[in-house]
């Protein structure tokens, strides 16, 4: 049974984060948007302060090792939990989100697909992080293969005990920093999805180089990446999942899972992005237009206020369901895309909706600073983990296709 309410433990996370936000991350927001970084000495204490909430576990160990979707291990609350925090989080400021450390997007294939091993090996860097601080990524967009992901072309050839890969993946977040990367790549491009696998490449992987660091329009606090594979020499050991998991078109899969556990919590930061606007044009209605206004101007606003608010409201629902359905092991791809498709425009038109409530104000960056960034930083969320466009195809495509319809 579908449940709304929050366990005693997420609210008290949803609280203490919201507590944290207020107080600690949104004085900093906008030092960190014009300096284009976080300090490093701040996400330590950030991460030790919250895993001391969590009772000494990574704060962010559900958004990645929470139960994966689809699975048989009987349900779990573990992406519901991440989406909470990722909606206050992202509220809070949506770079240090996703610069949070730990697995990162990298996690949720390895969660999925990789052998016990692996899960083992490869995410227990980040159980104990007081020496240094560690992160992973999540490497699937090339050059000319961003939406249409079928098209890769980062080779990988076996060669003894190892895989050679080539190419270049672009727009990776956390990528330069991180301690491993999920690297898709094709045996074969002509082979479309069943030629695809997944590897983990390890920082300092012979041939294997940090790019360009991307300058962005939003979200300018965490680091996008451009990562090149020159003749890199990765053990056979780190193809996910092992050889007999690319006997039929499992590697494809990997990528596409990693969509199903990622889209709600991406959404979810989107509903903190949209929130976090709304609460700031209500905000400033109230204190502004109220008293001695004409009461037909104020109607019209209130009205539009309203509007954000539900807007808003129905994609946090949608994004509940959508981890819900993850938490039970229920396959939720279309409704997955369903909460990201809904959250990115609630999100996107409460941005707009709000500078256009404050009035000309709405368009002074010294003033209204934060209300410009969220404006700037929203625009990624229908861009990345598939465009909005790519969201509406899924959910036809499932609907036609009548597997999980009306
Ligand atoms: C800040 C940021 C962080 C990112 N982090 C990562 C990461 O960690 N790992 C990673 O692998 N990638 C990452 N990405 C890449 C992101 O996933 C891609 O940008 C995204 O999938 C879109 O691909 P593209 O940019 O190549 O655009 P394109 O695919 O070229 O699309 C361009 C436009 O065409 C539209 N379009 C494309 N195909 C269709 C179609 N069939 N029908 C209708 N319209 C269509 C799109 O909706 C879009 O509007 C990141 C991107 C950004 C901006």
């Amino acid at each position: 049974m579908f449940e709304f309410e929050l366990s005693d433990k997420q609210k008290q996370l949803k609280e203490a984060l919201r507590g944290l936000g207020k107080s600690v991350i949104r004085p900093s927001s906008l030092e960190w948007d014009r300096n284009k970084d976080i300090p490093l000495e701040f996400l330590r204490n950030f991460y030790m302060l919250s895993a001391s909430m969590r009772g000494g576990n990574s704060p962010m160990a559900d958004l990645t090792e929470g139960s994966p979707t689809g699975s048989s291990a009987g349900p779990s609350s573990g992406n519901r939990t991440a989406a909470v925090a990722a909606e206050e989080l992202a509220w809070a400021d949506a770079s240090i989100m996703l610069s949070v450390p730990g697995a990162g997007l990298g996690g949720p294939p390895v969660r999925s697909s990789g052998t016990a091993e692996q899960r083992e090996r490869f995410f227990g860097i980040f159980r104990d992080m007081s020496d240094e601080l560690r992160w992973g990524a999540y490497g699937l967009t090339e050059p000319g293969a961003g939406s249409d992901v079928a098209s890769i072309r980062t080779s990988c050839r076996k060669q003894g005990d190892h895989y050679i890969l080539n190419g270049r993946k672009c727009y990776i977040t956390n990528g330069g920093r991180a301690s491993w990367v999920v690297i898709f790549a094709t045996i074969d491009p002509s082979l479309g999805r069943a030629g695809h696998r997944a590897f983990v490449v390890e920082r300092g992987t012979p041939g294997f180089f940090v790019g360009k660091i991307e300058d962005k329009l939003g979200l300018r606090a965490n680091e996008t990446a451009e990562l090149v594979l020159e003749d890199c020499h990765v053990p056979a050991e780190n193809l996910l999942g092992g050889e007999e998991r690319y006997q039929t078109k499992e590697g494809f899969m990997t990528a596409m899972k990693t969509f199903d556990n990622t889209r709600p919590l991406v959404a979810a930061m989107a509903c903190g992005i949209g929130r976090a606007a709304y609460e700031y044009a209500r905000d400033f209605v109230r204190d502004n237009y109220v008293l001695g206004r004409p009461i037909p101007r104020y109607a019209a606003i209130a009205e539009r206020l309203a509007r954000v608010n539900r807007n808003l409201e129905a994609a946090r629902i949608m994004v509940w369901k959508a981890v819900w359905m993850a938490d039970q092991g229920i396959p939720n791809a279309k409704e997955s895309s369903m909460s990201k498709a809904l959250a990115g425009q609630a999100a996107i038109r409460a941005c707009i909706d709000a500078i256009e409530i404050c009035g000309a104000h709405g368009t002074l960056s010294e003033d209204h600073a934060l209300l410009e960034k969220w404006f700037r930083d929203i625009k990624v969320y229908d861009i990345f983990e598939g465009t909005g466009q790519i969201q509406r195809i899924v959910i036809s495509k499932r609907l036609m296709n009548n597997l999980r319809g009306f």
